[in-house]
């Protein structure tokens, strides 16, 4: 709160002034005229402010009247302002010292005009007319028609009014809250205010009967605030002015408002857009700026050497309906309810006003995002179908493939099948001699039965893997262990490797080499390379005819490398033996490497073949290490 004692304005420094520095200033004032009469093109103008420069509303229009003197004014002008303090309660009798201290300042030479703003210095300078310049032209502005008395007025003055209209002011804001009950008036108590309580009290009696009126003229406005804090549902508040509360507080500043506002429970609306902007809801209001063109309008006339009293203006009724559309919005005031027309400021664009381009971009990049995605899923879906027909065509032609490696190995298949078949044939016939003799030795005819049951299982083993070998079965990947399958492939051909006169050996790793892949699958990869080798070598010496299968862990790989020690491939030809087709063999289909290179590729892994330093070719099968089958 601004108390008035903190602030003392040019006046009370004059009046505590001793005698010598009084003639001091009265000296100076009249060089200074005399000096400046000789500027002639030059207008000096007083601004004689009521209560203090911030005032609302009152600061306002002096703002306003300020730069429209500088836009409108063809001449150079020297604007002084002074501020009438007695218009406070507790300063009644600083009247007369002012007085005396702007004629000493103005005395010699007078201002061409002087301005009053507010209602509390038009009636000062009307009360003190005679001793204040008067001759000087005076514009009393910024005051309501009532506040200025006609009959006082001089030739020298001029008045540019508004008119209040208090009933049309809270109809106004009726219409636009219709359920409103109890209307709280915000008005102080200093001679201005208690003038303007019996105006509204007159004026607002017509609408006794539909509402009721609360009065806090007398309260302090700490009171004030506590009452408007605590109002009924349905109540809105009429903010009028505070220049001093009930308890003889003056309020200059923003901040009686601000604190209102802060803390009350009910929609604010004044009667003056100087207070729009924040706290007040609005409606039909005076425009502090229309009105300070009018007056500066007719301020240059009076420069420009008309008689003030020569020009008449008609008071100005409240400028068309405005509203804050935050306070409409936080009191749900519907925008329907406005008078058609009616300016709607400050308002907060929804997301969708203020990003609509950004929205409709993202909407869009979503979209396309979402055709992208269901694009792709829907390629993804065709091609995981297609890799699934492809691994089955695969597998079909493995399958083929096997049937013929099938025919390669049938001899050897017959040899291993009949060898197990005649052990048990001779062991039979052992038996039987034995049971037929007079004392069969038991044990020993037991001994036999086990040889029958082990070859029987030989042979059973045989037979077992070529159905193995020769079964239709979907690709599968499992757990298996590298070393294992090289064992078991090097096991089913070593009859085919005797019968073909080849020394078919191994080196196996000494921790197992675990991957996840079709056994069968690996197998007949494995005894594809094997065979290809056999018949690299069929032409060689029976000594030089010599494959190794071996098996290794690289890193992350598990590898399988079948060499053996013929001619080799052309180094041409190392990356085309693996082309369908290609074959060197009179009988070949030239599918096998083909379509071993297709089940490690299958499996994640790469099939390749190097000719080595000595002799004959190394392929090297190359497939991603898995974890340990448990
Ligand atoms: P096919 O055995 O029916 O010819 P493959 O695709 O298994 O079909 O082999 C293609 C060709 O690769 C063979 O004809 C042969 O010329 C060559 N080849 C494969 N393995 C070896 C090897 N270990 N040494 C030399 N040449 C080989």
């Amino acid at each position: 709160m601004a108390h008035n004692s903190e602030r003392r304005d040019d006046a009370n420094c004059f009046m505590t002034m001793r005698p010598i520095a009084k003639f001091c200033l009265v000296a100076i004032a009249y060089s200074l005229s005399v000096l400046n009469a000789g500027a002639a093109e030059h207008r000096r103008v007083m601004i004689l402010h009521s209560v203090g420069r911030e005032f609302r509303p009152w600061n306002e229009y002096a703002k306003d009247i300020r730069a429209e003197l500088d836009r409108q004014s063809p001449w150079p002008l020297d604007v002084q302002e002074h501020s009438l303090i007695a218009a406070r309660p507790d300063d009644q009798n600083s009247e007369a010292p002012f007085v005396e201290y702007l004629s000493a300042l103005y005395g010699k030479r007078p201002p061409d005009l002087i301005i009053s703003v507010g209602a509390p210095s038009a009636g000062f300078i009307q009360r003190h007319r005679r001793e204040l310049f008067s001759t000087t032209p005076m514009l009393f502005t910024v005051v309501e028609q009532r506040r200025v008395l006609a009959s006082d007025l001089t030739e020298y003055d001029t008045v540019v009014a508004v008119r209040h209209d208090f009933r049309v002011l809270f109809e106004s804001f009726l219409r636009i809250s219709p359920d409103t009950k109890i209307v709280a008036i915000v008005n102080g108590d200093s001679p201005n205010e208690r003038f303007w309580q019996g105006e509204m009290r007159r004026e607002l009696q017509p609408l006794e009967g539909r509402i009721e009126i609360r009065w806090f003229d007398k309260l302090s406005y700490e009171d004030l605030l506590k009452q408007t804090a605590a109002l009924p549902p349905h109540s809105a508040i009429f903010w009028y002015q505070m220049i001093a509360d009930g308890a003889g507080i003056a309020h200059e500043g923003d901040r009686a408002l601000q604190r209102l506002y802060a803390t009350a429970n009910a929609p604010i609306f004044s009667h003056d857009d100087a207070f729009f902007g924040r706290e007040i809801v609005g409606g039909p209001m005076h425009s502090a700026l229309a009105g300070s063109k009018r007056a500066v309008a007719v301020a240059m006339r009076i420069l420009g050497g008309e008689k003030p009293g020569t020009i008449k203006t008609r008071p100005s009724d409240f400028a068309p309906a405005k509203y804050d559309w935050r306070e409409l919005h936080r009191w749900n005031i519907s925008e329907r309810l406005l008078p058609p027309g009616a300016e709607v400021d400050f308002r907060v664009p929804s997301t969708w006003e203020s990003y609509r381009w950004q929205i409709i971009l993202i909407c869009a990049v979503v979209l396309v995002q979402t055709l992208l995605i269901s694009l792709l899923l829907h390629e993804r879906g065709r091609r995981s179908f297609a890799e699934v027909q492809s691994r089955q065509r695969m597998s079909e032609l493995a399958h083929v493939n096997r049937f013929s490696t099938a025919g390669e190995l049938t001899a050897t298949i017959a040899h291993e099948i009949n060898q197990p078949l005649g052990a048990i044939r001779v062991n039979i016939e052992t038996a039987e001699l034995m049971v037929k003799s007079p004392s069969p030795d038991l044990q020993e005819i037991g001994e036999i039965l086990a040889d029958i049951r082990r070859d029987d299982q030989r042979a059973s083993e045989v037979i077992g893997r070529l159905r193995s070998l020769l079964t239709k079965a979907p690709f599968e990947l499992k757990p298996i262990d590298l070393n294992e399958v090289a064992r078991e492939t090097i096991q089913f051909l070593s009859a085919l490797a005797i019968a073909r006169e080849v020394n078919l050996t191994s080196s196996i790793a000494p921790t197992p080499v675990p991957i996840r892949g079709d056994l069968v699958q690996v197998q007949q990869v494995i005894l594809n390379l094997i065979v290809n080798a056999m018949d690299a070598m069929s032409g060689m010496p029976v000594a030089e005819r010599r494959i190794v299968v071996s098996t290794a862990r690289d890193g992350n790989s598990g590898d399988i490398f079948v060499s053996d020690a013929g001619p080799g491939i052309p180094v041409d030809k190392l990356k085309e033996v693996f082309e369908p087709f290609f074959t060197t063999k009179p009988q070949g289909m030239g599918m096998g490497l083909s379509i071993a290179r297709t089940i490690v590729e299958a499996h994640g892994g790469q099939l390749s073949a190097e000719n080595q330093a000595g002799r004959g070719v190394a392929f090297r099968i190359r497939l991603p290490l898995a974890a340990l089958p448990k």
